[in-house]
């Protein structure tokens, strides 16, 4: 393993982040970097590949600038690049929750707790533990018991908490997303509207539990989804419990494919024989594309094609008479 993978963001004030994203997508080129970096006025949100060589100067470079005082990053070791390029983009946030009133995590966030506290915490009797991430996210791994808001993303959650709040009433609330970056904004926004008695974060997330030498991962079942080429990585070094669920038939499943429809691209989690039965379609609408990616990519034939979708219309009609 000689590549690595970082994980990283930084609450700061960037005074200009078009500029800035123009310069650091220069550096990141001349260390030979790939990812996906996001720039606002509030900091910076990144992830990039790279050489243990190449990764190590980035990360020294972010180090000795002072805006990023106490920058932290989780690092994973990786085989390869995990990117097909690098792109640096100034947003007007870092992530995006559509609030009314944005959170300022400097002045509102939730209790930080480190691994070894979030897995003594999460087990009381009196605590609920809820994920805000989105629901794909989810479905391939999480929290033993954790809260599955049901959300298609991260900005309809705060509208879900607010009309399912008996579930946190009385109740101490602990939150967690992949690295931490989502929850430093949401925990302090669920101080703000006043839910459950208490309010705490897993600090890192969980790719810092993951490795954590006390909460080794436990109590969670499932892999983590991450957002470049690995799609998944492992979590629980203890053991490992498979709870994702092929889209298809429902057998137990941790492999994800995006909808081939293009215009779909819903992530959905199948086994490579019932990809191939259904052409890569969530639906029998998104099966039928006209650019059909799972046909393209293939190269199958169009009498072929079409018998497929023959036979999966049949099954479809079958299973609503
Ligand atoms: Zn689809």
């Amino acid at each position: 393993m000689n590549y690595r993978v970082l994980l990283y963001y930084h609450y700061t004030t960037i005074e200009d982040p078009t500029q800035f994203a123009s310069e650091h997508l220069e550096a990141c080129k001349a260390m030979n970097l790939k990812g996906r970096i996001l720039v606002a006025t509030e900091g910076i949100n990144g992830t990039v590949s790279g050489t243990i060589e190449d990764t190590n100067a980035y990360m020294d470079l972010m180090r000795n600038n002072p805006l990023f005082e106490g920058i932290v990053f989780k690092i994973d070791e990786a085989e390869g690049h995990a990117f097909k390029k690098m792109k640096v983009r100034p947003r007007p946030e870092l992530v995006n929750l559509s609030l009314e009133d944005d959170i300022n995590p400097h002045e509102i966030t939730g209790r930080y707790l480190s691994p070894a506290e979030f897995m003594e915490e999460m087990q009381r009797e009196d605590t609920v533990v809820l994920d805000v991430r989105n629901t794909y996210e989810y479905d391939v791994g999480h929290f033993r018991g954790a809260i599955r808001p049901e959300v298609e993303t991260f900005r309809d959650t705060p509208k879900w908490v607010r009309e399912n709040k008996d579930l946190f009433e009385g109740k101490r609330v602990l939150t967690y997303c992949t690295g931490g970056i989502r929850c430093e904004k949401f925990s302090g926004w669920l101080k703000r509207e006043g839910i459950g008695e208490d309010v705490g974060q897993l600090h890192g997330g969980i790719a810092t539990y993951s490795k954590d030498p006390v909460a080794k991962g436990q109590h969670w079942d499932g892999k983590m989804y991450v957002f470049d080429e690995r799609i998944t990585v492992p979590i629980n070094q203890v053991e490992h419990v498979v709870v994702g669920k092929d889209h298809y038939d429902g057998t137990p499943c941790e492999r994800y494919i995006k909808c081939s429809n293009p215009d779909c691209n819903k992530h959905i989690l199948a086994s490579e024989e019932n990809e191939a039965k259904h052409l890569g379609g969530c639906s029998i609408e998104c099966t039928k594309h006209p650019r059909n990616r799972y046909v393209e990519k293939h190269n199958l034939p169009e009498d072929q094609v079409r018998a497929t979708i023959a036979e999966l219309e049949k099954v479809w009609q079958g299973a609503t008479n």
